[in-house]
């Protein structure tokens, strides 16, 4: 900020138990505490993966700031890249005409933010890994935090930090701010439902190709490519996962401790199904069954 007027600081994924602004281990109960007389120049925070809007809409302090999304990629994959985003709409897409949007929270230019499920995230409920306990927010301040197996503390999960500070409840929804989808990256959900082990294989790239030459690009595919144009080019199970994860119909074991959440697209014999109905020469009907979750390989 010393260096340009026109510099500017977001907090990023602001629940994250260790090392974030709301953290459970480390971090504060209001932003002012940790910014101090600087806390007027911050004017947005970063949701994170283990949290969405919902989730921050329900402390009535964070009204003054805009949430926006991006997707901590920190490691050199590129499919890591753009698991969440802010979508803008601006005459002209220049660094202070997406700043200025942020700043304004105006829905009619920052038109949403693409969230992963919170779930998905590796810290959303509280538990104890070595332990395998993993429990919500209620049922861990009924435990005291201390883990019922080995009576160690347990990792404080983002939901349940979230409990901690909310003063509205669940299901609070603002008025005239940017709205979110939520949604999982495409070529983990090829990986999940080709049932190999990992999304940067050649098998996963020539499915990802082929939806992107037809729709243009990912975010095409997973908000807006109909079923019946995707199941014409590739495996169905694959044209209805994503319709699934874009209508949130997916069931999702909360992530925990640093364990990443588990997500279930199919049931195995609603998979062999929609196998059957395809005529079966693409992929076997094996792979259904042997489904892995999307967040076995992260
Ligand atoms: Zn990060
Ligand atoms: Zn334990």
């Amino acid at each position: 900020m010393e260096a340009s007027r026109r510099n500017v600081v977001i907090p990023a994924h602001v629940w994250t138990p260790w090392f974030s602004l709301f953290g459970a281990f480390s971090g504060f109960d209001r932003v002012d505490d940790c910014y101090q007389d600087m806390t007027g120049r911050i004017f947005a925070l970063e949701t994170g993966l283990s949290s969405d809007p919902p989730m921050n809409w329900r402390l009535s302090s964070l009204d003054r700031y805009t949430l926006v999304s991006n997707s901590d990629s920190h490691s050199s994959w590129p499919w890591r890249i753009g698991r969440e985003a802010n979508v803008f709409k601006l005459d002209e897409f220049t660094y202070d005409d997406v700043v200025e949007a942020i700043r304004s929270k105006d829905a009619e230019r920052f038109l949403f933010t693409i969230e992963t499920y919170p779930e998905y995230g590796k810290y959303h409920w509280t538990g104890h890994r070595s332990c395998g306990v993993s429990v919500p927010p209620g049922e861990a301040i009924s435990l005291g935090n201390v883990c019922p197996v080995c009576r160690r503390r347990m990792t404080k999960g983002v939901e349940q930090r979230v409990e901690e500070l909310a003063d509205r409840p669940r299901g609070f929804t603002p008025v005239g701010v940017p709205g979110y989808r939520r949604l999982l990256p495409l070529s983990e959900v090829i990986q999940t439902i080709l049932g190999v082990n990992y999304p940067g294989v050649q098998k996963v790239w020539a499915v990802y190709n082929a939806l992107i030459s037809r729709f243009g690009n990912e975010y095409s595919v997973l908000l807006d490519a109909p079923f019946d144009e995707m199941a014409e080019i590739v495996d169905p199970r694959i044209a209805e996962a994503v319709i699934r994860i874009r209508e949130e119909r997916v069931r999702l074991t909360p992530g925990y401790d640093g364990v990443y959440g588990q997500v279930r697209i199919f049931e195995d014999e609603e998979a062999e199904g929609l196998m059957e109905k395809r005529g079966s020469d693409r992929a076997s009907g094996e792979a259904g069954r042997r489904q892995r979750s999307l967040t076995d390989y992260i």
